[in-house]
């Protein structure tokens, strides 16, 4: 029996679901009226599957819906509460992040960035960033972000395939207490590309760097332009942004947005699931450099003229009380982070939070990864005090936004640790099995979309034919995200990880998120990543990682006999690893997911290929010296 948790907070709205199950495209015309159009569209949805375009011949703009709408009422109130790594501190209101705006769209337009151009942002988390992205916007030119932990490799593939004539990049960023040279990473990725005119320089930590004819620095270019730059009236499909995704899987795709149809699946998503109020001080710890920091960092929370705290560093730097103390500070009412963060918040210990005043947390989400039902009741009860609604929300880069989650803004419904509850309203999302046959209750399968929505993808940049092999080709008119799933008999939704990483033993199917759930609910374990492996008598055996919380001192060889003790009675004799490795660290993206495709690798022998999204490559020395280590002393047991 799963726990229900059932705090009765939240809204008692009927109609919009009603609505929207009646008939999704007239639901998703009311909605999109929410945000302010400079002409109205005459046609909703234009659906020629697999493409999509929502409001044709709407126009509008996201830097007039971000910024210029709010002048009259919120010109002095907060957009951004920004906190420096190294303690600095800076307050950006609405008018102040208008003129900004406009100024650097100004300092675009003089460097010669046209309407439909695409432009280059590799900035640290400061708020040059997402000024510098709605200066694109506005004058209707494409941003593409890079995340700035990104190498010069990574750099060069995607300036190249965006042919970006400008880019914005600082002198360097700060990152654990060290700078991160961004400036010179961008010299040496772009030393080929004569097509590059101008670098533009933030200085953010003044350490020196070589500038050249073409590099100009933001101040000054800021000082030489007008305040005013009026929005270009875009098409509802005019492309946004291009943001590469993150790489779990395998190489990142290039996903390009567009303007109308993402900014109404954000207005929406924001209000349904944060009930954002007027007064909240909203704190997303994503990294705009991904996905959920272009959408619930930088777009929701400014079309809605909401405050948000935004953090420069590393989550544990100095210490690891650093997001506690932040939260306290500025009093956040709403935090939406990742199962690996919150991972490593427990790792540390209670004490820790528990030093802190979180009285002002009304809404907890988290977002990027299943969440395991251990991690999700200890943020429940450790940081929410049993009194914070958990906004599990389920989505990719290419869904734009939030396509399943739990929407306090809307309704009340029980929560249930470690499953999103349903889909946001106008999507139907099922579960299905090989064939495309909707499943049974209870039964496990693949999640699928059945029906388009306005945060999706436009198509992979420049490559039509990948984004129908990859999305659409698995299922007819259906779009595939890849993930294995689950919807029980009350209609919730599970997670289980990745349909590529299923674990297939005898005959039966388990998810790593199971799986990994299991082991992670132990008191003494931190974190897990499952897999399968090849073997000669079963067909296919699981092997699993596990790292210990801080300070465990317990034998490996009893903890093994615990979980494997542990898998047996809760999920059953099947699931049982044939070995458990215990490491200090998994190999993760460089946006904190797991990737277990290189713990297959190194489980099937195999040569690791493609590590450019790799946080940590020690992860994998160790991970493939404790598994030879292993492997060695089985052998000689023989
Ligand atoms: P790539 O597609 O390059 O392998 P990625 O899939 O990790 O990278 P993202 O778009 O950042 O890139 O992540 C989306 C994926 O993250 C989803 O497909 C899902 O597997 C996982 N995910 C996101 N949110 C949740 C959640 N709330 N619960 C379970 N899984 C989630
Ligand atoms: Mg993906």
């Amino acid at each position: 029996m799963t726990e229900t948790y059932d705090i009765g907070l939240g809204n008692n709205d009927i109609q919009t679901r009603k609505k929207a199950d009646s008939d999704f495209i007239s639901f998703w015309d009311e909605q999109a009226k929410n945000l302010t159009w400079f002409s109205f569209w005459n046609k909703t949805l234009d659906w020629q599957p697999p493409f999509a375009k929502w409001f044709v011949g709407g126009t509008i703009n996201a830097s007039h819906n971000a910024l210029d709408v709010h002048q009259e009422t919120k010109s002095e109130k907060p957009a951004i509460l920004w906190e420096g790594e190294n303690g600095d501190s800076q307050i950006l209101t609405y008018g102040e992040m208008y003129s900004q705006v406009q100024k650097f769209a100004n300092v675009l337009k003089s460097l010669g960035v046209q309407k439909g151009d695409c432009v280059t942002l590799y900035l640290p988390m400061i708020p040059e960033l997402p000024v510098a992205m709605l200066a694109c916007a506005r004058i209707g030119a494409t941003h593409t972000v890079i995340f700035s932990g990104f190498s010069a490799t990574s750099i060069r593939d995607r300036v190249d395939d965006s042919k970006s004539k400008v880019i914005v990049t600082a002198d360097g960023g700060y990152r654990r207490g060290k700078i991160v040279p961004l400036k010179e990473v961008v010299d040496e990725a772009i030393k080929d590309f004569d097509f590059v005119k101008n670098i533009v320089v933030v200085q953010r930590t003044k350490n020196e760097i070589s500038m050249t004819s073409k590099d100009k620095f933001w101040n000054e270019l800021m000082n030489d332009v007008s305040e005013v730059c009026p929005s270009e009236k875009l098409e509802s499909t005019h492309p946004l942004y291009i943001l590469y995704t993150s790489g779990t899987t395998g190489k990142p795709k290039g996903v390009l947005h567009g303007t109308g149809g993402y900014l109404t699946h954000l207005y929406s998503t924001f209000k349904w699931a944060f009930d954002i109020k007027d007064s909240d001080v909203f704190f997303c710890t994503a990294d705009i450099g991904w996905v959920t920091g272009h959408s619930y960092v930088v777009y929701a929370p400014l079309l809605h003229g909401a405050t948000e705290i935004m953090y420069e560093g590393a989550p544990d730097f100095p210490d690891a009380s650093r997001m506690w103390d932040i939260l306290q500070k500025y009093n956040a009412t709403i935090f939406y982070t990742t199962p690996t963060a919150l991972r490593m918040f427990m790792k540390f210990g209670d004490d820790i939070p528990n030093s802190f005043d979180l009285s002002s947390l009304r809404l907890l989400g988290t977002v990027g990864e299943p969440i395991n039902p251990e991690v999700w009741k200890w943020y429940f009860k450790t940081i929410g005090k049993e009194k914070c609604p958990i906004i599990d929300t389920w989505w990719q880069t290419e869904t734009g936004g939030m396509l399943i989650s739990s929407l306090p803004g809307l309704e009340t419904i029980p929560l249930k640790p470690g499953s999103g509850t349903r889909p946001i309203p106008g999507v139907n999302i099922t579960v299905v099995d090989e064939n495309g046959d909707d499943v049974e209750p209870d039964t496990k399968g693949y999640l699928v979309v059945k029906n388009p929505w306005p945060g999706m993808l436009l198509t992979l940049w420049g490559d039509d034919a990948k984004y129908k092999t990859v999305y659409w080709s698995k299922y007819e008119n259906c779009y595939y995200p890849g993930d294995y799933a689950l919807k029980d008999s009350d209609g919730y939704l599970w997670l289980l990880g990745r349909a590529d990483d299923v674990l297939k033993v005898a005959g039966h199917r388990i998810g790593t998120a199971e799986l990994e759930s299991c082991i992670v609910s132990h008191d003494d374990v931190a974190e897990s990543a499952a897999c399968g492996i090849p073997d000669e008598i079963k067909g296919e055996v699981i092997i699993a990682f596990v790292v210990l919380k801080q300070g465990v001192d317990t034998e490996t060889k009893v903890l093994e006999k615990e979980l494997v003790e542990k898998i047996r009675t809760d999920i059953g004799t099947i699931a049982t690893p044939k070995q458990i490795y215990f490491v200090s660290k998994l190999p993760k993206t460089r946006s904190g997911k797991i990737m277990r495709r290189l713990l297959k690798a190194i489980g099937n022998n195999e040569k690791i290929e493609d590590v450019s999204t790799l946080e940590d490559s020690a992860a994998v020395t160790e991970v493939q010296t404790v598994f030879d280590e292993i492997q060695k002393s089985i052998k000689e047991s023989k």
